[in-house]
């Protein structure tokens, strides 16, 4: 197979991460240890607040009084449609009762966890749409407590339009806590909050540590990495589109890689020559993020044809993946490999990012090859259970006995035996 790269990344998503791990381990057991007044500490330390942690219900009516009118109004919209599809999710999700044999019934209950903790990033962008995202879904699977952590400004707390997401989205708790410390308030019941049985949410590299070393105690929908965005485009694909689509993702981190997969060597030229005039464009933070991501992370790749382009693509398993190219459904039907897919120039990457009501979530780092992003289901645990007659019982009993003889489980065995003795009492099982 001949795949032609125009451009290689020099730096992978994993460059210089061996360190982060001993920070965070260090700053977890310093919180476990220290409770409440070493989380403040260290907010202080990292994120310059000494205020208030628990928002009261006053500050949450202050930072609603702050939020446009406009933007209330954009935050009901993204949520609702977030609920709707939310809830058509949930519906897939049902409980089962089966007849495994005559009398010999089983079950599937899908049941929310108790208590979920949202994480909210904050450090350089106000992630409103991660509260949409993560405390709809959270509300939609039936958790009976949810609590946001988002990291705050000095001497300000959290972006206004944040809280207001948070509650409007059906948050019980918001605190004012950001990185490892809001993560480690959730998971060990920190400033009164119930102990989370589930963390989600986006974040950066000492959130994704810190969720990944508490994965076990505290379940997780994930552990992301920096956000990445692939685009398969062919020779129909509009370059300025391509390009101003590489760009927005490319605007997320100085390491958020953005690849473009061609069999059009003209059209991966094209884009390429619009690009960096597209990022100079951008204001100063989000053109340093781009112009970074592009230099050091970005790809363009052409490939012989689009079967090629569509192994190319499920190799990467992005985060978010485009198709600009002819003949959508035969796309749909062939990429297996994806956080989120986005099909046709008329849709983008930013709408399922921020308001058209699928979950901006996603596994990240080639995780999309093992898992799709998050949803109602991962505040859901399926459970089974089972009930029977003495009858029916019977013939599992004698099986259950000889499997747990021949694994040396007497214990098990016995299990099994008293049953049928006082059941089947006369009757020879050997
Ligand atoms: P953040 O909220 O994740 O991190 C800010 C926190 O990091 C601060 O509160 C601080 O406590 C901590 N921190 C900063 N420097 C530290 C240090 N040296 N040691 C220990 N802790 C430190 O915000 P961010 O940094 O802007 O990162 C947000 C991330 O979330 C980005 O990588 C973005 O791409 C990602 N994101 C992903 C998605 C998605 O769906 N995949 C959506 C939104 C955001």
């Amino acid at each position: 197979m001949t795949r032609e790269y125009l451009k290689k990344a020099t730096l992978t998503a994993q460059s210089g991460a061996s360190d982060v791990h001993e920070l965070v381990q260090g700053i977890l057991n310093d919180i476990e240890a220290g409770g409440d007044a070493k989380a403040m500490e260290y907010a202080a330390k990292f994120d310059k607040y000494d205020g208030n942690v628990i928002l009261t219900d006053e500050e949450v009516a202050a930072a609603e009084a702050l939020v446009p009118a406009k933007l209330k109004e954009d935050i009901q919209f993204a949520h609702d449609n977030v609920k709707r599809f939310a809830e058509a999710q949930k519906a897939t999700v049902s409980d089962i009762q089966y007849e495994i044999a005559p009398g010999f019934i089983a079950g599937q209950k899908a049941i929310p966890v108790d208590a979920a903790g949202c994480y909210v990033p904050g450090g350089r962008y106000s992630h409103i749409a991660s509260a949409i995202m993560t405390v709809t879904t959270a509300k939609v699977a039936g958790c009976n407590h949810i609590a946001v952590a988002s990291p705050p400004r000095p001497g300000v707390g959290i972006a206004p339009a944040i809280v207001y997401a948070a509650k409007i989205c059906g948050a019980d708790k918001i605190i004012a806590m950001g990185g490892v410390q809001g993560v480690a308030a959730m998971t060990f019941g920190l400033f009164g909050l119930p102990k989370a049985n589930i963390l989600v949410g986006p974040g950066n590299q000492f959130v994704a540590e810190a969720k990944r070393i508490l994965f076990g105690r505290v379940g997780i929908d994930m552990i992301a990495g920096p956000t990445d965005s692939l685009i398969l485009a062919d020779k129909t694909a509009d370059p300025h589109i391509v390009a101003t689509d590489l760009v927005s993702q490319a605007e997320h981190g100085y390491n958020s890689p953005v690849w473009l997969v061609t069999d059009d060597r003209a059209l991966a030229e094209d884009v390429m020559n619009r690009v960096p005039e597209l990022i100079e464009d951008l204001p100063e933070l989000n053109r340093d993020n781009a112009r970074a991501a592009w230099r050091d992370y970005a790809e363009v790749i052409v490939c012989k044809d689009r079967e090629d382009m569509a192994a190319c693509s499920d190799e990467y398993a992005p985060e978010h993946l485009t198709v600009q190219a002819e003949d959508l459904p035969w796309w749909l039907e062939r990429l297996s490999c994806y956080g989120s897919l986005f099909l046709g120039e008329e849709t983008t990457v930013s709408y399922g990012d921020k308001a058209s009501g699928t979950n901006h979530v996603l596994p990240t780092s080639r995780a999309a090859s093992y898992t799709g992003g998050l949803s109602v289901h991962k505040y859901m645990k399926i459970v089974t259970w089972q009930q029977t007659t003495r009858e029916a019982s019977k013939r599992v009993a004698e099986a259950t006995a000889r499997i747990s003889r021949l694994e040396g489980m007497e214990g098990h065995a016995r299990a099994a035996d008293v049953r049928l003795a006082k059941y089947f009492p006369g009757e020879n099982f050997d």
